[in-house]
């Protein structure tokens, strides 16, 4: 026998020496994992038939209108605690030909992180929940499941003058929340959240784990804004800054009924809520409220978070603002911590610990974000309460942003448009990619473009590869 027989034959040999379990296991996605994760496998992967399934897949369903039966589930849910895990997702998936779907807290105004009309695998980052704040070393890191309390609760175990300046409510994720902007009641002196990031670990559809340096600026760029797993990236932990807070700050609260003449006291708001100095906050909240036990009637809510005392805040807002008719009654002392379980809606005065429960439930350049929330019980009511909300969007047009009419990719809204299943386009994209990121659309698109050219990571509003315009160009 020639030699290079005799290695073919011996190859041939060993093949067949396999376990025909291995080779039958990789041919299933669930043997794919079994592979690539060993033992650990049943700890971190779950099936439908498991018991950890369910309540896992419940834990982080923050809109209640995909908690029902009639949400499919995932195929699969990994709950990593390393980025091995999340390497291994990525292989399986793609061999397989399966979506992937990324969540860390939850929140998706439109449940894009855990549910998809295709199958797909969930990839549940709360496991990997940790947050580093090493004052003196100037380094904190927060893993990609962590949420904002648990974020704020660390901060504020190691310093009463630090702080960081993100959303309000504890259980949003930094995964979402921080890729997404951060809007937050310290962002007219200290900017987004993801203004405040000094870097982050990706992992991308190769499963290269990169760094800011590794990455680039263009990416990092993207990252910081342009909307999570949009670009084809995993976000494993980001490195954030944290910003100086007084050891007191004022909260102040004001509500004036329609009556009251809350009308005219919007009007003015809007004229000085952004020119008033960048230490305090300001905002209204417009509801229906009870006037007496059978009439309604229009509340508007102020509520101030100043990074001063009440001394030095009451004059500034009278000065700007005297119709509000503000006077230290309406106003509270408190540490930075105790106004984050004020603005999450938590009792002050509770242990900061609560900033821990996870059970209860970008753009430069705008003057105000609106919301616009409504509110139900009964399931029968689904129907009549997102009529409303859509006429109240569509009543607010002449007075909003145009051309486009902007949208925060943070509260994401599928009825700006959604994917072509079957032929998604580029130029499909723009209709609500411009309204979420503006003339960065194109840039972010182009970003895209060279991290994941297969649009491997994808849900119903992704940006499309450009290549399909024919025009590729990247620069840094
Ligand atoms: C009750 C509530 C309060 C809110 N308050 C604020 C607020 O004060 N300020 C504000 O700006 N926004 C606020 N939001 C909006 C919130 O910031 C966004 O919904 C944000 O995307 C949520 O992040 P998450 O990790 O909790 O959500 P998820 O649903 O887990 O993720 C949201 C999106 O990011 C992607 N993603 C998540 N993790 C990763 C990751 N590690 N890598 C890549 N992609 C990932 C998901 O796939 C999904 O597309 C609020 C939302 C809710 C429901």
């Amino acid at each position: 026998m020639n030699p290079l027989s005799s290695i073919i034959s011996t190859l041939l040999f060993l093949f067949f020496l396999l376990p025909c379990s291995l080779l039958l296991a990789d041919e299933t996605l669930q043997g794919c994992f079994q592979d690539q994760l060993g033992s650990s496998s049943q700890e971190i992967v779950h099936t439908p038939n498991t018991d950890f399934y369910s309540s896992l897949f419940q834990l982080s369903i923050r809109n209640l209108r995909f908690a029902s039966s009639s949400t499919s589930g995932p195929l699969l849910i990994v709950a990593p605690t390393n980025e091995t895990h999340i390497q291994a997702s990525i292989i399986c998936c793609k061999k397989h030909g399966t979506q992937v779907r990324v969540r860390s807290g939850g929140h998706d105004f439109e449940g894009l992180s855990y549910t998809s009309a295709d199958p797909f695998v969930l990839i549940d980052l709360s496991r990997l929940n940790s947050v580093s704040i090493d004052i003196e070393d100037g380094t904190p890191w927060a893993q990609a499941g962590a949420t904002l309390g648990e974020v704020y609760y660390s901060i504020a175990e190691e310093s009463s003058t630090l702080g960081f300046p993100a959303g309000y409510c504890h259980t949003v994720g930094v995964g979402g929340h921080l890729s997404g902007g951060g809007v937050g009641n310290m962002m007219r002196k200290y900017g987004l959240a993801a203004d405040n990031i000094l870097d982050a670990k990706m992992i991308d559809v190769n499963v290269r784990i990169l760094d800011r340096i590794a990455m680039g600026e263009y990416p990092f760029w993207a990252l910081r804004g342009g909307g999570g797993s949009s670009f084809g990236v995993i976000i494993f932990s980001w490195k954030i800054k944290l910003v100086p807070v007084p050891n007191t700050v004022t909260i102040c609260n004001i509500a004036k009924n329609r009556e009251e003449g809350a009308t005219d006291l919007v009007y003015k708001w809007q004229n000085i809520a952004s020119q008033i100095h960048e230490n305090i906050y300001l905002a209204v909240t417009i509801q229906a409220a009870n006037a007496t036990d059978d009439q309604m009637t229009i509340r508007a809510s102020f509520r101030a978070l100043a990074l001063w005392g009440a001394n030095e805040t009451l004059p500034v807002i009278h000065n700007h603002f005297p119709e509000l008719g503000l006077e230290p009654k309406h106003c509270t002392e408190m540490g930075w911590i105790q106004s984050r379980l004020l603005y999450a809606g938590l009792p002050v005065g509770s242990p900061t610990k609560v900033l821990l429960d996870r059970s209860s439930p970008s753009g430069k350049g705008f003057l105000y974000n609106i919301q616009y929330l409504s509110g139900w019980q009964d399931s029968g009511e689904v129907k009549r309460k997102m009529r409303w909300v859509r006429k109240l969007y569509k009543y607010m047009t002449p007075y909003v942003s145009k051309f486009p009419r902007g949208q925060y990719i943070n509260t994401k809204d599928l009825d700006l448009g959604k994917n072509d299943p079957v032929k998604p386009s580029y130029t499909e994209a723009r209709v609500w990619g411009e309204k979420y990121f503006g003339a960065n659309f194109r840039r972010l698109a182009l970003v895209k473009d060279k991290i994941d050219p297969e649009n491997f990571f994808r849900n119903e509003q992704i940006k499309h590869p450009t290549s399909s315009t024919g025009s590729v160009w990247y620069c840094c």
